[in-house]
């Protein structure tokens, strides 16, 4: 017999799954999606390998998912000919958590502490602990010549690995699980049938289930045949005529038969066409592909046609990742597809620029190679069409969102991705006004209700004929600034920038308006700055006093000598007696506090 290797799990696979068995005990059928998924992933990988090395597919050429149950021996099967796991995979994927879903949900974890969070993610294949007490794996990787079998029980810290004598899969995974004597009843392919209905129904492989059917069979009813003949003879005897045989009476019998019956549609989402999708099934298709938990706040769906077709679906998710979001990290967040095969999803930086990494998505062309490199992609006119179209519907779908009557949607997105947006406004000149349009900030007669730059002008005075701004490193710095007193005193609002970001996004702005009238947006704080409402006799009366101040101004610039650039005097105060400003050309104060702060 084959020797058998005893593992122990990595110590954060034990915490993981005590979590999961504490905390998904109610919801115990995501099992079932979980494993279906990582066939599907698997499925994924075969098909995209055979593409350029067709040998993968050999012996077995069909790919798809088998489920079948055994009441008798209470076990549920769960196969694959996806491309199945080496013995090292087997120990790397099966006994650590480096893996993706899991991942985010114990950073998660360990940021909120909430067990509860594990319904929001993918929990992976730890989850078939939760309905059976041993959980076999089989499997058959085309690069490994052997088919491994790994054995583990819920609760134990072990699993083992060893060669499997069976050796019958050529190629992919078999996964038995041995219920559970309280979830023994998920060993009917009826409840199986429904949960795939309910959970699988995006699963771009054919799903089997073993099930049996009721088929009808026509057999002669013998007791009828016998009294038609019998009514038959009695009529020829009266007639005294020879008698004939009747022509037998049939009747329907059902047999159980069973046999492996295709239930799910298997039919990518983004092929049909949008107005045979339901809300609800744009919504678990998000779901299902990208591990959210939440429903995503817009979708759009979209067929490309002319020199270059593509489809696709994109998503604005309804929170934030939980990791540190970090704009150069790959997002996976587009899926490519070609003719239906998925390619990859770490194309998604050549398809969508950085500051829109957060939209979710597939992409379906048929025009692009399918086996399609990076270097190809990087090349090439058709993606550049594709991604452009991807933007425009990306911020179409925003502008949709906040053009919505109950502004929550927009808020909730505004809060999770309004950075991005900004970082937009900087980086994409193309579409830089339509991003602007798209911004919220802060003000003086708005501090707690983001107000959009158009409703900033819509209660502008009508003399005034730019758009103020204050940067600070908080709304309460940016109200007590002694520039912002006497325009807030004048009726003039003023924006308050908070976050860093705020104000590259509004000097690379400049200007913000329509075809017809542009606003120059100012920053308070610099030098120079005028109230543009101010009257001659406001004028008169700033001189007089600008000539009653001089001693004190040659006074000032004498004792602050090299540190200050000038001294002048300023309509601009209130209640403060003087305040420091930057000169028009210089940083403001709030950007040398944002340089200083990175440079340490
Ligand atoms: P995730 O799917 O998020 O990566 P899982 O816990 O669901 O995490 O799966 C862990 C890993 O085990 C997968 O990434 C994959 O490498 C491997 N795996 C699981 N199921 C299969 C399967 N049916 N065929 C091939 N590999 C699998
Ligand atoms: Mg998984």
């Amino acid at each position: 017999a084959p020797t058998e290797e005893t593992f122990t799990y990595q110590a954060e696979v034990d915490r993981l799954m005590d979590i999961i068995v504490n905390s998904l005990y109610s919801n115990r059928e995501v099992f079932l999606r979980e494993l279906v998924s990582n066939a599907s992933d698997a499925l994924d990988k075969a098909r995209f390998l055979s593409v350029t090395d067709p040998s993968v597919m050999a012996g077995r050429e069909e790919l798809e998912i088998r489920i079948s149950a055994d009441k008798d021996k209470g076990t549920l099967t769960i196969e694959d000919s996806g491309i199945g796991m080496s013995r090292e995979q087997l120990l790397s994927n099966l006994g650590t958590i480096a893996r993706s879903g899991t991942r985010k949900f114990m950073e998660a974890m360990a940021a909120k502490g909430d067990s509860n969070l594990i319904g929001q993610f993918g929990v992976g294949f730890y989850s078939a602990f939760l309905v059976a007490d041993r959980v076999r794996v089989q499997s058959k990787n085309p690069e490994d010549p052997k088919q491994w079998l790994w054995e583990a029980a819920a609760g134990s810290h072990q699993y083992t690995i060893k060669e499997d004598t069976v050796s019958d899969l050529v190629r992919g995974t078999r996964i038995t699980l041995f219920l559970k004597e309280d979830a023994a009843e998920l060993a009917d392919p009826v409840r199986i049938t429904r949960l795939i209905k309910q959970y699988s129904q995006f699963i771009a492989f054919p799903i089997k289930v073993y099930s049996p059917k009721k088929e009808p069979r026509k057999v002669v009813d013998t007791e009828a045949t016998k009294r038609k003949q019998e009514a038959a003879d009695k009529k020829a005897a009266e007639k005294s005529e020879p008698s004939n045989p009747v022509d037998p009476v049939l009747k329907t019998e059902y047999d159980e038969v069973w046999d492996w019956r295709l239930e799910n549609e298997n039919k990518p989402i983004w092929t049909r066409s949008p107005k045979d999708v339901s809300e609800t099934a744009y919504n678990d298709f998000f779901k299902a592909t990208f591990g959210e938990f939440l429903d995503p706040l817009a979708h759009v769906h979209f067929n490309v046609e002319g020199t270059i077709e593509f489809s696709a679906i994109l998503y604005l998710p309804g929170m934030a990742p939980f990791e540190q979001q970090n704009m150069m990290q790959r997002s996976k967040s587009i899926k490519l597809y070609v003719k239906r095969v998925f390619i990859s999803d770490e194309f998604d930086e050549d398809l969508m620029p950085r500051y829109l990494s957060f939209v979710k998505g597939v992409v379906d062309s048929s025009d692009l190679p399918l086996n399609v490199s990076r270097e190809i992609l990087q090349e090439s006119r058709i993606v550049r069409v594709i991604r452009k179209q991807l933007v425009r519907r990306s911020i179409e779908m925003m502008e949709e969102l906040a053009s919505k009557e109950t502004g929550e949607d927009y808020k909730t997105f505004w809060e999770a991705f309004g950075r991005n947006i900004k970082y937009g406004v900087v980086e994409d000149t193309e579409n830089r006004e339509k991003l602007s349009k798209l911004l919220r900030f802060s003000s003086s007669k708005s501090e707690d209700n983001l107000t959009s730059l158009d409703e900033y002008v819509s209660r502008m005075k009508p003399t005034q004929k730019s758009i103020y701004y204050m940067a600070a490193d908080s709304v309460q710095a940016a109200r007590a600034a002694p520039f912002v007193e006497a325009m807030v005193a004048k009726g003039i609002e003023v924006l308050y920038l908070t976050e860093p970001i705020d104000e590259a996004c509004v000097t690379n702005l400049a200007k913000y308006g329509d075809k017809d009238v542009q606003y120059d947006l100012v920053d308070v704080s610099k030098e120079g700055v005028t109230l543009d409402e101010e009257g001659d006799e406001e004028k008169a009366a700033a001189e007089a006093a600008a000539k009653e101040l001089q001693p004190v101004v040659e006074f000032l610039k004498k004792s602050l000598g090299e540190r200050v650039e000038k001294v002048t005097v300023s309509n601009r105060l209130l209640d403060s007696p003087c305040a420091l400003v930057t000169s028009k050309f210089g940083w403001s104060a709030n950007m040398e506090r944002i340089m200083r702060s990175q440079a340490m």
